[in-house]
């Protein structure tokens, strides 16, 4: 039997990029990664490839080992099940289907909530032991609203911004001078972007939806969305890239962006890859005087995260405004006041121009050349604004930098940590299990009921352990005996 706990910290799960010239075999969501299992004395095991946007064996239980031979019955099979799970149409079709829809009466004018379709009036038959509803011209422009967010814990859990978070990224990048933006993984931006250029009195901007949840592709045009998996840079149709292409070409000075709110639980690596192919493409699409330069991007995602992305993208800053989301449990605007959000904007545009609002507390530190929330002090010792989490932080001479205002500097460990940290554990910082920061553990994670992390674990600070829940230690954690499991809770229970 194997008893290998899934927190077991021995060892970690690497992705392996480059592995040049080999092809990776497809599950369903296109290109597997390629991972490897590495122990903490730097021992590798074997590689394997595994499935890139679903983090749950559930969702997808794609495996192989790199050195495996498949046979011929197996390759045909999965084969047929990639191509069972394809959209039932390609985006022309839908597309045609839209225009149909909305040219329909009112009175015809139906959507099925149970099969998330919009119905031209052939299907209402179909569906009629269907929950539907009627779908109002202003309905029809706010997919976001009308579909119901996909709530898969693990892979695919749809977090949409608030007003006041989605009215302020479309007010930054048109004060930017951005013309067109390439939302991933924004369906709201996008709406509100087409809503925007309803109303007449400003110049209309163009926005380009790439996302993985297909039903999306019935509201928009072929030059609207794209099926799309950021975690491989992979397009379902064929034809996608040409539309990225065309929309990346900047022509008559107009400006384009990239906003992407990628799932928490994603793997930073991956992701950051396809952005810079992405940036790639934008580049070699460039007149020649901007060779070198990148794309302007913002990446929204949790502070913790920020060692990580400014590893695989240094040109990155990260910035103190709090994105919040509507249908999030914890990081609601309510009506006492919106719980701080652990959500930032990461982006490689100045700082320096990206203006927070005043009216929610956000001031310009001249030293820093840039908006911080108004609690973030600046320490003249570390010379920043030292906060992450937005509460004031607090400078610690022996430690010689600012640390959390909860922290206290502990004089047997050498460092500041919580008053009740398990004092004397040596320096081994283990961070929280669910999405790897070092300032909580597991326990007190603000985003453990959302799960959003859960899948990857991270080590903030020392980069290097990064230990993901990777459906192959799950697997092997369920093959874990009852009574195991019982003992290990209780054993966590009576800390
Ligand atoms: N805050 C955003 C939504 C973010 S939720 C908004 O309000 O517009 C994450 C988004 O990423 C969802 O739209 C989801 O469908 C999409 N997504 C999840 N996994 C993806 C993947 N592997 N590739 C592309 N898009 C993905
Ligand atoms: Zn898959
Ligand atoms: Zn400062
Ligand atoms: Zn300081
Ligand atoms: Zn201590």
């Amino acid at each position: 039997m194997d008893v290998t706990a899934p927190n077991d910290e021995s060892f970690s799960i690497e992705v392996i990029l480059s592995e040049g010239g080999k092809t990776a075999p497809c599950c369903p969501h296109g290109p597997t990664l390629l991972f490897e299992k590495v122990r903490k004395g730097g021992e590798k095991g074997r590689k394997f490839y595994a499935c890139s946007a679903c983090r749950d064996r559930k969702d997808c239980n794609f495996f192989q080992w790199e050195d495996e031979k498949v046979s011929e019955a197996r390759l045909l099979a999965r084969e047929a099940e990639n191509q069972s799970k394809r959209p039932p149409f390609t985006q022309q079709e839908y597309c045609n289907q839209f225009r149909k829809f909305a040219s329909l009466p009112v009175e015809e004018k139906k959507f099925c909530q149970d099969c998330q379709i919009l119905l031209l009036p052939g299907e209402h038959e179909a569906h009629v032991s269907h929950r539907s509803m009627a779908v109002s011209a202003a309905q029809l422009r706010r997919p976001s609203v009308l579909l119901r967010p996909l709530d898969n814990k693990k892979s695919n859990a749809q977090y949409l911004f608030t007003d006041r978070s989605a009215h302020f990224l479309l007010d930054t990048l048109v004060a930017l001078g951005y013309r067109k933006v390439l939302c991933v993984g924004t369906p709201r931006l996008q709406e509100l972007i087409k809503l925007r250029n309803l109303e007449q009195n400003h110049e209309p901007m163009k926005s380009l939806l790439l996302d993985i949840d297909f039903r999306y592709a019935q509201f928009y045009s072929q030059d609207e969305f794209c099926l799309y998996n950021m975690f491989n840079h992979h397009f379902f149709d064929g034809e996608a890239s040409a539309v990225l292409q065309a929309f990346l070409t900047e022509c008559d000075g107009q400006k384009v962006v990239m906003v992407v709110d990628p799932p928490f639980g994603g793997l930073v690596k991956p992701l950051a890859n396809s952005f810079s192919l992405i940036s790639q493409t934008w580049r070699k699409l460039q007149s020649s005087d901007c060779s070198n330069a990148d794309m302007p991007m913002i990446w929204i995602f949790p502070y913790f995260f920020e060692s990580r992305i400014l590893e695989c993208l240094p040109s990155f800053t990260m910035l103190d405004y709090q994105v919040d989301y509507d249908n999030h449990p914890l990081y609601k605007h309510g009506k006492t006041g919106r719980k701080q959000s652990p959500v930032r904007l990461f982006t490689n545009i100045s700082a320096r121009d990206v203006v927070l609002p005043k009216e929610e507390g956000y001031r310009f530190c001249s030293v820093c050349q840039r908006f911080v929330f108004s609690l973030n002090k600046h320490c003249a010792k570390c010379n920043v604004c030292p906060s992450k989490d937005g509460r004031e932080w607090k400078h610690c001479s022996t430690c010689e930098k600012c640390v959390k205002p909860s922290w206290k500097h502990c004089q047997s460990c050498g460092c500041c940590a919580l008053p009740d940290h398990p004092c004397g554990h040596g320096q081994e910082k283990e961070g929280c299990f669910n999405c790897g920061s070092l300032e909580h553990k597991r326990k007190a994670c603000p985003l453990k009921d959302t799960h959003r992390i859960s899948s990857h674990r991270s080590n903030a600070k020392s980069g290097g352990k990064n230990v993901s829940h990777h459906p192959l230690l799950k697997s092997k954690a369920k093959r874990k005996s009852g009574a195991a499991r019982r003992a290990k809770k209780m054993a966590a229970l009576s800390k």
